[in-house]
């Protein structure tokens, strides 16, 4: 997945235009330019390749959630359910805005499985915030029809599968906004950097204003703008998004080295009745950051881990070895742990939620190896490691 294996003359192209003129802010500064406005070129660029009207380029992925939480309105007494597997971005992002998390259980694709969201929507509930982890993403379908049902904005998390579609419709543009990361391990990289897309002109405005401190962005005097809102800043710099902006450009001839790598493993291991790989929803298309498989038994996962480990094949399993993407780990969270006061209904909502019982996920993430895809792999390499997995398994179970 990572967009940093393949830095190279195009990337270093655009940061030398940025060097060349000095101009390290997106905002301001046209005469001094030279006409580079790297950050806004990524913007288009993303509008592009993800046939959307609007893309804000943001400081982070984790900056990106919260704006469009915030701008969705979502705040204070609010709920907004997410799933219990996902990276820890996700749940602060919410309690940044004032918002209550609500965890649900995910299902075999991985990510939120619709009929706990179902459950879980109360009075509260504004928001459903599906994470297409690993790759692949959730049943959009079912979540927008429970949104609608319900009333719901539905905001795409999908930092993990960029460039992956669901009935042949980018991820990211299927629900009311979606949120992309761009630090330095996902598909494409700025360094560091984030963005959110979206096909509604006036959350795309609130976004503009909102990530540069309420600014109205109108005229050529940035100091006389006035401040429809109250904003934060959630900038990018034009550095990063020099790198982000070469990257974007190269995102397909990402997608297709992720797909060919992806598919050697796949097909090396598909033959092994000792396992099974993640459900991708009827009508989706992977991004192939990442092959997921289920073993029979958290045992049998946690075996054949060890030998993985042993043998230089990386992987991840996030059950036992890994303290960012899984409910279990975060006691952080569970015992509310912030510097700074929380609101009643978030002490309220984190009670809540140390005392839920996520065994239908834990069935899943126990048993579940999470192999990332690697751009900079050789082809040789790849079968190679394809060779290693199919013996070791086998040796194994
Ligand atoms: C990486 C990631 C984020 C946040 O990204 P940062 O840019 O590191 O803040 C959010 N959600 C998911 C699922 C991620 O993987």
């Amino acid at each position: 997945m990572p967009g940093f294996e393949l830095f190279g003359e195009a990337e270093r192209k655009e940061v030398n235009d940025v060097l060349g003129n000095g101009v390290l802010m997106r905002y301001g500064f046209d005469a001094q330019r030279q006409g580079h406005w790297k950050a806004k070129s990524m913007e288009a660029e993303l509008c592009h390749q993800f046939d959307v009207k609007h893309a804000q380029l943001l400081s982070s992925g984790t900056a990106a959630v919260t704006a469009a939480l915030a701008v969705a309105g979502i705040g204070a007494g609010d709920e907004v359910i997410i799933p219990a597997f996902t990276f820890v971005a996700s749940f602060e992002a919410v309690l940044m805005t004032g918002a209550t998390p609500v965890l649900v259980d995910i299902d075999d694709t991985l990510t939120m499985a619709p009929k706990a969201v179902e459950n879980a929507i109360s009075v509260k509930t504004r928001a459903v915030m599906p994470v297409h982890m690993c790759g692949s993403m959730a049943d959009m379908d079912a979540l927008l029809s429970l949104c609608h049902k319900h009333g719901l904005l539905l905001i795409e998390d999908a930092c993990q599968a960029i460039g992956g579609k669901y009935k042949g419709r980018s991820l990211g543009t299927i629900g009311d906004m979606g949120c992309f990361s761009f630090d330095a391990v996902k598909t494409i990289t700025c360094g560091e950097g984030g963005g959110v897309i979206t096909n509604n002109d006036h959350y795309a405005k609130l976004l503009d204003h909102y990530t540069d401190h309420g600014h109205d962005h109108i005229g050529d005097n940035r100091g006389a703008e006035s401040h429809p809102i109250i904003g934060y800043n959630f900038r990018i710099s034009e550095l990063n998004s020099a790198v982000g902006l070469a990257q974007a450009r190269r995102l397909q001839e990402f997608l297709a080295l992720q797909k060919k790598h992806y598919t050697v493993l796949k097909d090396a291991l598909k033959f092994l009745p000792q396992l099974t790989f993640r459900r991708v929803p009827e009508g989706g298309e992977e991004s192939y950051a990442f092959l997921n498989f289920f073993l029979p038994s958290v045992d049998e996962a946690k075996t054949v881990m060890t030998q993985f480990n042993a043998q230089g094949i990386d992987a991840c399993f996030h059950y036992l070895e890994n303290n960012w993407h899984y409910v279990r780990a975060w006691e952080h969270l569970k015992e509310g742990r912030s510097v700074n006061n929380m609101n009643h209904s978030q002490k309220e909502g984190l009670a809540r939620l140390s005392k839920q019982n996520f065994h239908v996920s834990d069935h899943y993430i126990g048993r579940n190896i999470s192999c990332l895809i690697k751009i900079g792999w050789s082809l040789e390499e790849t079968e190679d490691r394809a060779r290693s997995m199919v013996r070791i398994i086998n040796s194994m179970i």
